[in-house]
């Protein structure tokens, strides 16, 4: 009888032949070792969420066939889609001689759909003449949130809230703009008034601090091992490309700028082009 318990995944496991066990949530886990040389520290595997590993006795590890390359601290990190519901596979060596495999099924989920009116039409559907501009914007988002960042543990105490307010917005949520479908919703809105402070959510490099079309003034940072944080809409920012900021320093404040329909502060979590829900893996909310 093997037994591995930890506050993020109330789980028991029980050796029969290979060991295998069904966890609470869908979580699917099966190892073909007693040792388990790779332990999750953190999130569970759910749409939008995040699993921290530690592998401290492994190495050789494989997610889905592909290596993993894991940080100075032995961890890595795993993140599910909004609509990922395909299962996800970890293979390893560990340190005894034994093989290490383990299944990830992430539980699905059902999202709200959200209907916003009233904004500007040339907003919901841009002016032919921008679309230019709109394309730079996403492409400079997408290099920026495909940068590995130092490989250290900036996130292992999680992410903090980076403002305190209203949230008016939720991960996943379908919208309907100006009553036309659009794409659904990957961040959460938070509501606070003009001015107010903004704070990284954790420590990490600053990889995007910018005026775009939809998101009006924009700061990613990177804060190792593919993940990334954004922060949007700001009325002003406070950091440049390249500075590195401490968790819970002030990088600018709340603003409606870019497509807003008041002012509120747009908080994102990606792990590459995964987009991950800052309500499942942020810290208490304030
Ligand atoms: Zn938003």
């Amino acid at each position: 009888m093997v037994t591995i318990r930890c506050n993020c995944f109330k789980q028991s496991l029980t050796k029969v032949g290979t060991l295998s066990a069904v966890l609470t949530s869908l979580i699917l886990f099966s190892f073909s070792s007693a040792n388990a040389c790779i332990n999750p520290l953190k999130g569970k595997a759910i749409q939008g969420g995040l699993i921290i590993f530690k592998a401290e006795n492994a190495s050789h590890i494989k997610l889905d066939g592909r290596a993993v390359s894991i940080n100075k601290e032995n961890g890595f990190v795993v993140g599910f889609h909004r609509d990922d519901v395909d299962l996800r596979t970890i293979n390893a060596h560990c340190q005894d001689g034994t093989e290490f495999k383990l299944n990830l099924v992430p539980e699905q989920r059902i999202y709200k759909t959200q209907k916003i009116s009233g904004l500007p039409n040339n907003m919901v559907t841009p002016p032919a003449k921008i679309l230019n501009r709109i394309a730079q914007d996403s492409e400079l988002v997408k290099q920026a949130r495909s940068q590995k960042g130092t490989s250290t543990d900036y996130f292992i105490s999680g992410f903090d809230w980076p403002v305190d307010g209203v949230i008016t917005g939720v991960y996943g949520s379908e919208r309907i703009l100006n009553g036309a479908p659009r794409q659904p919703h990957f961040g959460i809105d938070i509501a606070a008034p003009t001015g107010t402070p903004i704070t990284a959510s954790a420590a990490g490099t600053v990889v995007m601090a910018k005026d775009l079309y939809f998101t009006g003034w924009t700061i990613i940072i990177s804060h190792g091992d593919y993940l990334s944080s954004t922060y949007s809409h700001l009325q002003d920012i406070s950091v440049q490309l390249g500075d590195y900021v401490n968790r819970g320093e002030i990088i600018g404040v709340v603003g409606s700028t870019g497509r807003s329909t008041g002012a509120h502060l747009d908080w994102r979590i990606n792990w590459l082009d995964k987009r991950l829900d800052p309500q499942l893996i942020a810290n208490k909310h304030p």
